[in-house]
């Protein structure tokens, strides 16, 4: 919770750049962006008070359903949403508006066990306790296509990954570059995926809680840039028959060194003995992993052998079967380079929970040696 006159030069230097609104995203434990929209006028009263939410959403399910526990959810209470201001941004497709996420509280303004962004930043704290950091990227795979009637017209007719498809694209791939630029999401590349309007970007390697904040960011980006240009995106698991949309997970891990502990050791494929660990750590704890990587029916429409969804338990060098693929580089390059890809999850997963949990499972992996 920043300083008043910090957050008035904000909240200034958001209104010359001609924000007027603020949209507060905060993920629930469906993993649905559940979202409280303000005048940026308000934005200093809410840094004092936050914004409610209500207990309910500890409990939501990935089908809009609310349930209850014993401990958690329910009608009683109000949870207190704090924005960071650290992570705001004015959107490019809708400049009026900026979005920033939350860090939930309670009234007593102790933070909620269950906030899963703070659930993350703990992880990421846990791990720089222990000495080491964490270096990821999230990859989405999504369909955008033209409404018409009930009918859907995929945005491209493939061939995947060709220049036909490209030529199709080029004017969206321009705006969305542009976008994401604008708001310091870095984009390492865009193509045309293999089924007919699908699309694939690999976001730029960074620490957890960013690529995190990314996810949310990029999904809804494409959302708005699609509204304007006519086209409605889809991150559903399974768009059309046969043919999934992943959202891939890369991490390496780096020592207080930042080097990265996936390269340069004496155990098989070059791994140190504690990278090694971290991902065996990982490994064990993957039907978890899933729950919360997959979380919904269609989810395992996608997750099957034969579609390099990631659907086989182990993990495997450069394969693209398996749910834990190593990626290790090309010669010369490695120590930048070697990283393992999460590859089972897909767009329906918990943008902060999923690499939170791959810390939590890595870490305990090297405490059990
Ligand atoms: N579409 C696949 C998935 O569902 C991934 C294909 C690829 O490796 O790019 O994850
Ligand atoms: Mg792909």
């Amino acid at each position: 919770m920043s300083e008043v006159n910090e957050i008035r030069q904000q909240v200034e230097a958001l209104r010359e750049a001609g924000v007027n609104y603020v949209c507060a995203s905060m993920i629930d434990s469906g993993s649905i962006n559940r979202v409280k929209c303000f005048r940026l006028d308000e934005l200093e009263h809410i840094m004092r008070v936050g914004s409610g939410f209500g207990y309910c959403w500890q409990t939501a399910l990935s089908n809009d359903h609310i349930v209850s526990t014993d401990g958690l959810g329910g009608p009683v209470g109000d949870m207190r949403m704090f924005p960071d201001l650290d992570a705001i941004v004015q959107l490019a497709a809708t400049p009026e508006w900026a979005w920033v996420p939350v860090d939930e509280y309670d009234q007593e303004g102790a933070p909620l066990p269950t906030c899963p962004r703070q659930f993350l930043k703990r992880m990421v704290g846990s791990a720089e306790k222990l000495g080491y950091g964490l270096r990821m990227a999230y990859e989405f795979e999504w369909f955008m296509g033209k409404m018409d009637g009930g009918q859907v017209t995929p945005i491209h007719g493939g061939p995947g990954y060709s220049a036909n498809a490209w030529a199709v694209v080029e004017g969206f791939f321009r705006s969305l570059f542009e976008a994401l630029a604008a708001q310091g999401v870095k984009v390492s590349q865009l193509h045309p995926e293999y089924s007919v309007g699908q699309m694939e970007v690999a976001l730029g390697v960074t620490d957890p809680v960013t690529v995190a904040d990314w996810h949310v960011l990029f999904r809804h980006t494409v959302r708005s840039l699609g509204e304007q240009l006519g086209y409605k995106a889809s991150f559903s698991p399974i768009t059309s028959p046969g043919l999934g949309n992943g959202c891939h997970l890369h991490f390496s891990l780096q020592n207080s060194a930042r080097e990265n502990l996936f390269s340069g050791g004496d155990r098989m494929l070059e791994l140190t003995a504690e990278g090694e660990a971290f991902i065996a750590g990982v490994l064990a704890e993957l039907g978890a992993l899933v729950a919360l990587a997959c979380p919904t029916v269609l989810s395992y429409e996608r997750l099957k052998p034969e579609r390099w969804a990631g659907a086989f338990h182990g993990w495997g060098h450069e394969n693209r079967e398996v749910a834990l693929r190593f990626i290790q580089g090309i010669v010369g390059q490695r120590s930048l380079t070697a990283n393992m890809e999460f590859k089972a999850g897909d767009c329906a997963g918990h943008p902060y929970l999923v690499p939170g949990a791959i810390i939590a499972a890595g870490l305990n992996g090297i405490e059990r040696g």
